[in-house]
């Protein structure tokens, strides 16, 4: 199958490699030999094409962004994500870092990320909000400002285009290989020169008899659309995958593991009766389990993992799995958790690839699981969470429909990126005054703080001064909002702290 993929820059000052070449071989003749079986044709034709490298430049002022990406990603391509089924044109964005990496992350290096669909609201009368992103895999980003902190000379440049391979190894929906030499193996196997060149198997994606090897996998491409772009979501990969192999399965029988002697997790949900469209929050605690102990878990706490997994029970009976919108791959760093001084975060979880999370009205749980090592997992607390059904006879209901599910709000309460229009800040500020007291009004003005201080962080020096005034209003109020819980109260008070002028 003829696929064209289109590279392009996200910045000004970002270079698109020189040479699309990788130890000697163009990029495009690992993917035709990783989808040849015996004298078949191979199944996979990449052209890369540099012309439209431009037509993702994202303006000065806007911050990387998962969202940011996906809609320069539209841009790059030309496709129009709403339209559904298999594409032949994808592309890579060479950005400068990951959104994780510039707020505070930066020990936990992000080299190169593979979007799913995205989030958005579905419109009160159109129950599938895929519309909205209706493509998963139709391209990936690869961090060079990263790379360029971890990898120099020949080793920035052979990381570069690994990690490119890597990532549309990613968009033709193949797993992560740990523990082997491929294009697949993740980045925690290698040491600080990256993949060594002088070991020749590291570059190629593996063919053999062995059920995970995935040339098999790549050569489906065309004819199953578990495989080619813009089919099935990630993860999803039927009869086609490696047996045993499921993105929905919990991780205690996606392999056998047993039950963390190391750490406790526990959740925590922000509302546990609530409307569907309202932003809840799961707060998430690790802890290490014995007196005077430190334990060393994979720092990956986060659904964009595959190693952390959210689980939801819904009311019919059917579990689902918690479906992020973005796809992450091991890095290596670990996290130290010393006894009595665990580690915390929360996750936004009404909303998920596709659309909003809880869709049905009624009683769920949820548990989430987080796997430590090899053989070992933490498996969180249960929690129950009732999702009230619609009540439009109350005026109460109405508004918070209104105002929570506008574009605008969901994408802000879930990203946590601001339109850089002013006016539709102005928006979002008359929104959270028009929900003053109210849980909901209380988050909306959390993540517009968060967003503010994101653009103040890449805005204009002229600019930089009024969101950062704006953004520290905000925090000062949310540092003392009952609403918000005690993860977020702290948080405001230090995203107050890391924006001072
Ligand atoms: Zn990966």
């Amino acid at each position: 199958m003829l696929i064209t993929c289109q590279m392009g820059r996200l910045r000004n000052d970002l270079a698109l490699p020189d040479r699309l070449d990788l130890l000697g071989s163009p990029l495009d003749d690992y993917f035709r030999q990783g989808s040849q079986v015996d004298r078949a044709a191979p199944a996979i034709d990449l052209r890369f094409d540099t012309s439209r490298q431009d037509h993702s430049l994202l303006p000065s002022g806007e911050p990387t962004t998962t969202q940011s990406l996906n809609a320069q990603l539209e841009l790059l391509t030309g496709v129009d994500r709403r339209e559904r089924g298999p594409v032949s044109t994808i592309g890579v964005i060479f950005a400068d870092f990951h959104e994780l990496n510039v707020h505070g992350h930066d020990d936990r290096p992000i080299f190169g990320a593979m979007f799913d669909v995205g989030f958005a609201p579905a419109h009160p009368n159109i129950v599938d909000s895929e519309r909205f992103w209706g493509q998963p895999r139709n391209g990936c980003a690869v961090f060079l400002k990263a790379i360029a902190e971890h990898r120099k000379g020949e080793a920035f440049d052979r990381e570069v285009l690994f990690t490119t391979i890597h990532e549309l190894g990613h968009v033709f929906n193949l797993w992560h290989l740990p523990g082997t030499k491929s294009f697949m193996s993740s980045a925690d196997s290698f040491g600080s020169n990256g993949p060594p060149p002088e070991e020749k198997e590291y570059f190629r994606f593996l063919n053999g008899q062995d059920p995970a090897h995935q040339t098999p996998f790549l050569s489906r491409c065309g004819d199953s659309d578990f495989v080619t772009p813009g089919g099935s979501k990630y993860g999803k990969r039927g009869p086609d995958g490696p047996p045993g192999d499921s993105a929905e399965l919990p991780l205690s029988r996606a392999r056998s593991t047993s039950t963390s002697e190391t750490v406790r997790l526990k959740i925590d949900p922000s509302k546990r009766d609530f409307w569907h469209f309202e932003p809840i929050e799961l707060d998430i605690k690790v802890s290490a389990k014995k007196k005077g102990s430190v334990a060393r878990i994979p720092d990956a706490i986060d659904p964009a993992y595959e190693s952390f997994a959210i689980f939801i029970d819904q009311p019919d009976g059917t579990r689902v799995r918690y479906r992020p919108t973005r796809y992450l791959c091991p890095h290596g760093q670990m996290l130290r958790i010393k006894h009595g001084r665990p580690f915390r975060r929360d996750i936004t979880i009404f909303g998920q690839s596709g659309g909003y999370t809880f869709n049905m009205p009624g009683e769920h749980t949820i548990q989430a699981q987080l796997r430590v090592s090899k053989n070992q997992t933490a498996f969180s607390n249960t929690v129950r969470i009732v999702v009230r059904p619609p009540s439009r006879k109350s005026g109460q209901f109405r508004k918070l429909e209104h105002i929570l599910t506008s574009q605008d709000c969901a994408i802000n309460l879930f990203y946590r990126a601001a339109p850089r229009d002013a006016r539709k800040r102005r928006c979002l500020v008359e929104a959270y005054r028009n929900l003053a007291g109210t849980y909901g009004g209380a988050y909306m003005k959390y993540s517009l703080a968060h967003s503010l201080a994101k653009l103040a962080h890449v805005a204009q020096r002229r600019a930089r001064a009024g969101l950062i005034s704006q953004a520290r209003e905000l925090l000062k109020a949310c540092a003392q909002s009952d609403h918000l819980g005690e993860i977020r109260r702290r948080k405001s008070l230090e995203i107050d702290v890391a924006i001072q002028p």
